[in-house]
C-alpha cells in the first residue's frame, strides 16, 4: 500500500558493518536511512569508538584510533549521500510490509522495503550487586574510557580473553599495578597477546579465581576487590582503586526477540555464507550475528554482504 512512501533501506546501527552497509546501499541509489543510535546498545560508532589504537584494520600502516577509524566511515557515508538520523530505534515490526521502524523520542515511524540489521554488541557485566552500586565510582568495563582516572594507581582487570589482554596492556601504560583476575588455570586469549601481558613486569595474573564483592560499597569507592579461589575456596583480598570488567560481549538483540530466529546465545541467525534472516528482506550483518570473528573488518566486510543482498533481494521481489 505505502510503497511509495517506504525507503528501499533503513540500517540500523552504525558501527563498521552498519557504515560499509549504508555506503553500498547508497552507492546503488538505495538512498538508505541509517539510525545510528544515541545510547542504547552502546554510542553511535560502535564498540570501535571505546577501543585505543587499531593496528589489524588493513590499510592503516600507521596504526589509527578507534574513533578517527569510525569518523572516517561516517564522513564517508555522508559522502556518498547515507541520511543519518542521531536516534534510538525502539521498536520494529518485521510482521508486516513495508517493515515498521519507529524511532526517537516522539516515536516517528518510518517504513522500508529491507532492513539491515547492525546493531553490534556489548560489553558484559559480573552481575554483582557491588559491581552495579560502584558503576562510574571506580568500576568499568570500558580501559580506553576510564583508564586515565587511575594514575599511578593499583588497578585489576577480571577476564581471560583478548580484551582483558588488551585493557591489561593498555592500563599498564598508565597505572603502578595491573593484576588480571581469571577464572582458568590459563589465559584463553591469542598467544601474542598474552606474551605481552605475561612479559610485562607491572602485569600480575592471579589464576583460578572469581570475584565475589567489590569493596566498599558502604564507601562508595572502590577499595579493593575480594576473590574467591576456585579449587581451593581460599579468600583473598586485593587492595585497588580501579575495577575493570572485560569479560565478552552480549549482542544487542532486544529489538528483534520474538521477531526473528536468534542463535541460543542470542545472535541473530542468518543462513550460513549470507546476512539474510529468518524474515526475507531482514538482513543482519557485523557483531549482532557473529559470535566467531568478531572484527572491525570482518563486520565491514558482512555489511557490504548486507547491502548486496538487498539490493538483489530487491531487485527480484520487488
Ligand atoms: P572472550 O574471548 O569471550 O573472553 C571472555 C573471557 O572472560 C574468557 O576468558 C571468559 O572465561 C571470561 N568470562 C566470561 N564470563 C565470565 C564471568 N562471568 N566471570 C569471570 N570470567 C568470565 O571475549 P573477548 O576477550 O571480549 O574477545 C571477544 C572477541 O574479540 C575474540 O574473538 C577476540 O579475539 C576479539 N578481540 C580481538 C582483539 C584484537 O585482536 N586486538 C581485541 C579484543 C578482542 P573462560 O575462558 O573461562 O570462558
Amino acid at each position: 500500500m505505502s510503497h511509495t512512501q517506504a525507503r528501499s533501506v533503513i540500517v540500523i546501527g552504525s558501527g563498521p558493518a552498519g557504515h560499509t552497509a549504508a555506503i553500498y546501499a547508497a552507492r546503488a541509489n538505495l538512498k538508505p536511512l541509517m539510525f545510528e543510535g544515541l545510547t542504547r546498545g552502546g554510542i553511535p560508532g560502535g564498540q570501535l569508538m571505546i577501543t585505543n589504537d587499531v593496528e589489524n584494520y588493513p590499510g592503516f600502516p600507521e596504526k589509527i584510533s578507534g574513533p578517527e577509524l569510525m569518523k572516517a566511515f561516517r564522513e564517508q557515508s555522508i559522502v556518498q549521500g547515507v541520511e543519518i538520523l542521531t536516534d534510538d530505534v525502539h521498536k520494529v515490526d518485521l510482521g508486516r510490509r513495508p517493515f515498521h521502524v519507529w524511532s526517537g523520542d516522539d516515536n516517528q515511524l518510518h517504513e522500508a522495503r529491507t532492513v539491515i540489521i547492525a546493531t553490534g554488541a556489548q560489553a558484559k557485566w559480573l552481575g554483582l550487586e557491588s559491581e552495579s552500586a560502584l558503576q562510574g565510582r571506580g568500576v568499568s568495563a570500558c580501559a580506553v574510557c576510564d583508564g586515565a582516572f587511575f594514575r599511578n594507581q593499583d588497578v585489576v582487570i577480571v577476564g581471560g580473553g583478548d580484551t582483558a589482554m588488551e585493557e591489561a596492556t593498555y592500563l599498564s601504560g598508565i597505572c603502578r599495578t595491573v593484576t588480571v583476575v581469571h577464572r582458568r588455570e590459563a589465559f584463553r586469549a591469542s598467544k601474542t597477546m598474552q606474551d605481552r601481558v605475561l612479559r610485562n613486569p607491572k602485569i600480575r595474573p592471579v589464576y583460578n579465581a572469581v570475584v565475589d564483592e567489590i569493596l566498599d560499597v558502604s564507601r562508595g569507592e572502590v577499595t579493593g576487590v575480594r576473590l574467591r579461589n576456585v579449587t581451593t575456596r581460599e579468600a583473598m583480598t586485593i587492595p585497588c582503586t580501579g575495577f575493570f570488567v572485560a569479560i565478552g560481549h552480549t549482542p544487542n538483540t532486544d529489538l528483534f526477540k520474538g521477531q526473528l530466529d536468534l542463535h541460543d546465545n542470542g545472535y541473530i541467525r542468518t543462513t550460513p555464507g549470507t546476512t539474510q534472516t529468518s524474515i526475507p528482506g531482514v538482513f543482519a550483518c557485523g557483531d549482532v550475528q557473529d559470535f566467531t570473528y568478531r572484527q572491525a573488518v570482518t563486520a565491514a566486510g558482512s555489511g557490504c554482504m548486507a547491502a548486496l543482498d538487498a539490493e538483489r533481494w530487491m531487485s527480484i521481489n520487488d
